[in-house]
Order: structure tokens, then C-alpha cells, then sequence
């Protein structure tokens, strides 16, 4: 969601930057989200996290009445998605505990697919019940970074709900933004305004405002890079409840939140990712076929920007960073060649703090150890280019060696139309 709405309030950015996003992110699930409010006095329903269809039911006679049965996955949409065994809908209203444990047993071990999951879905391992409030009104509240503005802005809308994406594109004047002065923080008459622009009833205007003011505060102080609530819910009792809640926080801010890295669920997270973090390096997926390994987020992009010249797409890229050796080489060399969409692989490095004889002798390691046949383009320039390219032609590997991104580029795509052609 941050992806679309941020498409929307930002200036203009390149599409590979923007798929490059949210591997500066982190997530956790909705039930340590909602946790993460309850301890921050940010009013949430009462819930309570199963991982068996049985606690589902236990955690439903606890609350007592009706409850709502919330696949865990990190995804949005999750309403409206729909399980690979044909279930419909990761959101449900459960009746009775009874209900609730057979709920929970068609979506615990399941995998839900949602317009924001992609083919391959999100695996469910628990469910967050929840008790069900008599919502009267259902509004749309998130604070994201906002490139445009420098700072955080608060996004909001009378309109909440399902497809906020939506609202946006059929009536962008129903999105309310509001840009907060990070320097400043949030004002008092900022949450007031915002308040009585969404049309909050004046008896709840009070718990809208003490809610924006709170979040924002978590906000900058978990290191936060998205806080959506997607409902705000205003209701019968005059509360207002935060119903829903997805949080990103800075990748680059772990080393002092500790806490909050605690809560990430692995089972999430793409293994490359998880896998190229293990050797610090930085592992970003994409569509095409064409694997890349680079050092260097600029280099990274002008390798992808070339590749796409030349009608080629890339895969995936992998940033060696300044710390690669020839072992953690090796590592990225596995990882980017694992993939099985890749056809063909451009390694782009220029040698700097890394020589480049670690790096031909960490890509002849990964082949010889993984007994790879992908071909592979190397371009290499820099510190001890002619040993590394010495060890690659005494490696007996076949290796597509240049001295210049242009040629490499070409040849690669190339490669990459052929294995496609030979499999026709
Ligand atoms: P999402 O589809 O992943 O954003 O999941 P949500 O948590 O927003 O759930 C989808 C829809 O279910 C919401 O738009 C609400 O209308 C409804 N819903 C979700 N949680 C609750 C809840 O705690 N109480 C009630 N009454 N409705 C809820
Ligand atoms: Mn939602």
C-alpha cells in the first residue's frame, strides 16, 4: 500500500528505485503492531494471537460474543483475498468460539493471495482474534515519509475501509494530506485540523485527535517509515479504534531498535533476502530474468537502466556492498544464480575496496562448488583487474569477460534471448 499511495504523493521516481523500496523496510505482523499501540495508548479492540484452530476457539470464548478471525500474513488486502484452497477472504466475522475454531482452520497452514502478495501468496502460520466492535463510521488514517515535503506526512480520509488505493484514483480531493515539520513534530491544531476535516462527530473529535497525536509519536520514535490504519473505526460507544494496522520501520535503524526486530517473522520474509542478509550483503527481487551483481546502489542502477536498454529485464540485483571477500562473493554469486527465472548473469563490479581477483575467485568458487551452466558476463575494473581477469581464464570457466559495461550489457541480453529461444 505504501508502494501505491506513495506513487501518488511523491515526486516523480524511477520505477527501480521504487521497487528497490521495500528492501529498506521492515515489517511485523498485525497482532505486534496492534500490541505495539495498546502499549503506547493507542486505543485497539481486544485480541489475542492463535496458532491452532483450538487456541482460535479459546481466544473466542475469552473475549465473549462476536469476534473477527484475521489471517496473519504481511500483506494488505487481505479482505478481499483469497486462499489457495479455494477459502475466500482473510477477514471473517465468527458468530461463536465454534465458528471462530473452524474459521481458523481454513485459513492456519493456508496460503492467501492478495492484490498485494503477488502469484505466490503469503503463508498463514496464526490468526489475530479479535472482538468485533459496532463500527458506525470507517475512515482511512496512515503517516508515511513523504519525498515531495522532506518529513513525515499524515494521509487520511473519510473514506476508509477496503481500496483506499481506489478512493484515491476515482476522487484524489476525498485523500486529505497533511506534511508534519520533523523538526517540530506534530502540533496540537495539525491533529484538530485533520480531525474536523474528515468530520469526525464532535464527541469523538477529542479520542481522533489523542489517537493522531499518539501514533505520531510512535511514529518517530519506533523509527517508522509507515503507519497505515485501514479502519480507523469511529464507534456506537463514541471510541475511536484503530481496527487494522501496518507498520514499516527503517531497515537502517535495527542497531536501536532491537525490540522491534525481535517481531519479524521470518516466515515472511523472501529467504533470498533473509539469506544475502546472513552475509551483509543487500538482495533486491525483480521480474526479469536477468541476474545482477554489483557493488554499489548507483552502479546497481545504471546496470539495470543499461540491461533495459538493450530489452533485457533483470531478475534480480545484488549489492556486494564495501565489506564483500571472496567467500561472501561466492554466497552472492549462489543466491542471484538460485533463482530459477535467471537465464543468464551480468556481474558489474568496480574494484575499489573489493579487488577484483576476490571477486573473480569468489564467482569461480560459487560456479565450481554449485556446478553452475548459466553464462556468465563479467565486467571488471579496477584494483588488481588484470590478476582477476587472469584467474578467470585460467579457470577453464566459460566466462564472457569486458572491460566496458556496453558490451557486457549486450552480450547478456543476448544470452538471455537465447536460452529463451531454446526452450521454445
Ligand atoms: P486488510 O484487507 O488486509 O486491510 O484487512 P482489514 O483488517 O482492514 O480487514 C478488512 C475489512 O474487515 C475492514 O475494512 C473492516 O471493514 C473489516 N474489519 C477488520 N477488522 C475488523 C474489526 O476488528 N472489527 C470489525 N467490525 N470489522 C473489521
Ligand atoms: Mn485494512
Amino acid at each position: 500500500m505504501f508502494k501505491s499511495l506513495s506513487k501518488r504523493i511523491s515526486a516523480p521516481i524511477s520505477k527501480s528505485l521504487r521497487t528497490a523500496q521495500p528492501a529498506r523496510a521492515f515489517s511485523v505482523h498485525e497482532h505486534s503492531s496492534v500490541e505495539l499501540f495498546s502499549q503506547n495508548g493507542v486505543a485497539v479492540p481486544l485480541g489475542f494471537v492463535a496458532t491452532t484452530p483450538q487456541e482460535a476457539f479459546e481466544a473466542a470464548k475469552k473475549i465473549g460474543g462476536e469476534t473477527v478471525v484475521k489471517a496473519q500474513v504481511l500483506a494488505g488486502g487481505r479482505g478481499k483475498g483469497h486462499f489457495k484452497n479455494g477459502f475466500q477472504g482473510g477477514v471473517h466475522v465468527a458468530k461463536t468460539p465454534e465458528e471462530a475454531r473452524d474459521l481458523a482452520s481454513k485459513m492456519i497452514g493456508q496460503t492467501l493471495v492478495t492484490k498485494q502478495t503477488g502469484e505466490a501468496g503469503k503463508e498463514c502460520h496464526k490468526v489475530f482474534i479479535v472482538e468485533k466492535k459496532q463500527i458506525v463510521h470507517e475512515y482511512y488514517f496512515a503517516i508515511l515519509l513523504d519525498r515531495s515535503s522532506y518529513g513525515p506526512v499524515l494521509v487520511a480520509s473519510s473514506f476508509g475501509g477496503m481500496d483506499i488505493e481506489g478512493v484515491a484514483a476515482k476522487d484524489p480531493s476525498a485523500i486529505h494530506k497533511l506534511p508534519i515539520d520533523i523538526n517540530k513534530g506534530i502540533q496540537l491544531s495539525d491533529a484538530e485540523h485533520l480531525a474536523s476535516e474528515l468530520g469526525f462527530k464532535d464527541s469523538n473529535k477529542q479520542a481522533a485527535v489523542d489517537t493522531m497525536m499518539k501514533l505520531y509519536e510512535l511514529f518517530i520514535k519506533s523509527d517508522a517509515t509507515q503507519i497505515e490504519i485501514n479502519p480507523l473505526g469511529e464507534t456506537s460507544d463514541g471510541k475511536v479504534l484503530c481496527m487494522d494496522a501496518k507498520l514499516n520501520f527503517d531497515d537502517n535503524a535495527t542497531f536501536r531498535q532491537a525490540k522491534l526486530t525481535e517481531l519479524i517473522d521470518i516466515s515472511q520474509v523472501d529467504p533470498r533476502e533473509t539469506e544475502a542478509k546472513k552475509w551483509d550483503l543487500n538482495y533486491i527481487g525483480l521480474d526479469g530474468n536477468i541476474g545482477c551483481l554489483v557493488n554499489g546502489a548507483g552502479l546497481a542502477m545504471a546496470t539495470m537502466d543499461i540491461i533495459k536498454m538493450y530489452g533485457g529485464e533483470p531478475a534480480n540485483f545484488l549489492d556486494l556492498g564495501g565489506t564483500a571477500n571472496e567467500k561472501t562473493i561466492c554466497e552472492a554469486f549462489k543466491i542471484v544464480a538460485a533463482d530459477p527465472k535467471v537465464n543468464a548473469i551480468l556481474v558489474n563490479i568496480f574494484g575499489g575496496i573489493i579487488r577484483c581477483d576476490a571477486v573473480a575467485q569468489g564467482i569461480i568458487n560459487a560456479v565450481n562448488q554449485q556446478k553452475l551452466t548459466i553464462p556468465v558476463v563479467v565486467r571488471l575494473q579496477g584494483t588488481n583487474v588484470e590478476l582477476g581477469k587472469k584467474l578467470m581464464k585460467d579457470s577453464g570457466i566459460a566466462i564472457f569477460a569486458y572491460d566496458d559495461l556496453k558490451p557486457a550489457a549486450s552480450k547478456v541480453v543476448e544470452l538471455n534471448n537465447q536460452a529463451i529461444e531454446s526452450r521454445k
